[in-house]
């Protein structure tokens, strides 16, 4: 009876799907109209109710007539599983053998549904969820030189999942650069084409729980048998599994049957595999098998369209010059770049100000730990006279020619802006004038550069200059 099941089975369901969960089923019992028939674990009884019962239900009632039961009987869980490596495949038959306590599932107790498995109120297609965020997509992740090769290679695969050669496609940059973000976007991508496919993201740290959790509570199979049914698994932060000789031996049978079966990975790390310490060489090799693909830092032209497009998102106008200071000033993480202009908009619309320079400063300097912004009143003169094509000392000579004395103003301008001298320090160093000779140079650079345009784009150009 249970082989005509199967065969009937067979046809209407994936191979793939076939071997995982009805080639471990053994009929064991048939009483009348009931069918007992056992299932490696709880898990696997769950699964089978959730994913499979009208299939079962068709399949027996074909065979046993409209009063067909059918009755679970959970083998006892484990009763090898820590102690062999499950590369070694149990054949099925020695399987009861091993587990010689077999129990019946205690129908009343257990479960409800248990009762008659047939008569499920609702029957709920439960998925796996695949912990997505769908605010991390392609379409907010800004293409740029740092991140050309592995943006595309990631669209690649999110439209043929498994079936490029970026298997796994293992992404890898520093911190804040958008490994997490690049790898959801593939997920989300992948789901919107294949609606289908069972997508799951997971973090190594919390696949790590998740083992540790399963070898705790004996059910370290299932927890193996979870992750060979997905089609697209992304893994973030691989790093983290180093030194986890338990969780990397786990990690690689799932691995390998994933990518045996054509299903793609995703890995992401901070490191390229070669820097990647305490991970084992079979699972660095197999990293290798696909493409590693790396997140440079942005550079200043991509810095300053993920400013402008968060800013576009949230709503947020901000003066040009404060989107070029920001994107000067964090070169190095994106992340810190995005709560910058968190913080910005945070505090002006507390304390109901507009967002300017000075707290956009401050705020930086919050997020940019080493102080090498700080740029000395010497190096100021230096790149002012130089994109003038004067020298220094004609910058601090006396003369009133116009362009020179601008120049000079400049200087002043960008020395009360980039340094914490007082003005009448920066002005014994710039020609020796007087304090009140640099706050009228400061007002005559804000009225210029507002209203003149060419001098707008000098005051513009070196503050690029000066902040790089
Ligand atoms: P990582 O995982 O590499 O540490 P994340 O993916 O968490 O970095 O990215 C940090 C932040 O920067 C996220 O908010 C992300 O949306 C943003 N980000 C990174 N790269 C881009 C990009 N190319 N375009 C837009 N936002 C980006
Ligand atoms: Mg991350």
């Amino acid at each position: 009876v249970w082989n005509n099941c199967l065969s009937f089975i067979q046809d209407n369901i994936t191979p793939q799907a076939y071997k995982t969960w009805f080639e471990p089923i053994q009929a064991v019992k048939l009483t009348d109209c009931a069918l007992s028939i056992q299932v490696p674990s709880k898990f696997f009884y769950e699964w089978l109710e959730e994913h499979y019962v009208k299939l079962l239900k068709v399949s027996l009632t074909r065979e046993l007539g409209e009063n067909a039961k059918l009755v679970y009987v959970i083998k006892m869980e484990n009763t090898y599983g820590n102690k062999l490596p499950f590369t070694e495949k149990i054949p099925s038959t020695q399987r009861s053998q091993m587990a010689s306590q077999e129990v019946d599932v205690p129908i009343k107790n257990k479960s409800p549904e248990l009762k008659n498995p047939f008569i499920i109120p609702g029957i709920r297609n439960v998925k796996i969820e695949s912990q997505l965020n769908p605010n991390y997509n392609f379409e907010n992740f800004l293409e740029g030189e740092s991140n050309r090769l592995a943006r595309s290679a990631g669209l690649a695969v999110a439209n043929k999942p498994g079936g490029t050669s970026f298997n796994p496609l293992l992404i890898f940059g520093g911190v804040g650069l958008g490994k997490t973000h690049l790898a959801h976007a593939i997920g989300v991508e992948i789901k919107d084409k294949y609606p289908e496919k069972t997508v799951l993201y997971i973090s190594a740290e919390k696949f790590t729980q998740q083992y540790i959790e399963s070898v705790k509570k004996n059910n370290r199979n299932d927890f193996i048998h979870f992750y060979q049914i997905i089609d697209v698994l992304v893994v973030d932060d691989i790093q983290l599994l180093s030194g986890k000789a338990g969780t990397q031996d786990v990690f690689f049978h799932i691995f390998n049957h994933l990518h045996q079966n054509g299903k793609q990975v995703i890995l992401t790390s901070d490191k390229a595999p070669v820097d990647m310490q305490d991970i084992e060489q079979r699972l660095l090799s197999r990293f290798k098998w696909g493409l590693s693909a790396e997140l440079q830092h942005p550079d200043f032209e991509t810095r300053v369209s993920i400013i402008k497009n968060k800013l576009y998102r949230d709503g947020v106008e901000m003066p040009e010059d404060i989107v070029e200071f920001l994107a000067n000033n964090i070169k190095t993480n994106i992340r810190e770049l995005e709560g910058a202009i968190i913080s910005l908009i945070a505090h002006s619309s507390f304390n109901k100000k507009d967002i300017t320079l000075e707290l956009a400063k401050k705020i930086v300097d919050n997020y940019v730990k080493n102080t090498k912004r700080e740029v000395s009143i010497d190096y100021i003169q230096k790149v002012v006279s130089e994109y003038f094509q004067m020298d220094v000392d004609t910058l601090q000579s006396k003369t009133r020619k116009r362009h020179i004395v601008q120049a000079r103003q400049i200087a002043m301008f960008f020395a009360k802006k980039f340094t914490k001298a007082s003005l009448a320090s920066i002005g014994s160093q710039i020609g020796s004038r007087d304090h009140a000779t640099v706050l009228h140079a400061c007002k005559t650079v804000d009225n210029l550069a507002a209203t003149d345009k060419q001098f707008k784009k000098f005051v513009e150009d070196l503050n690029k200059k000066l902040t790089l």
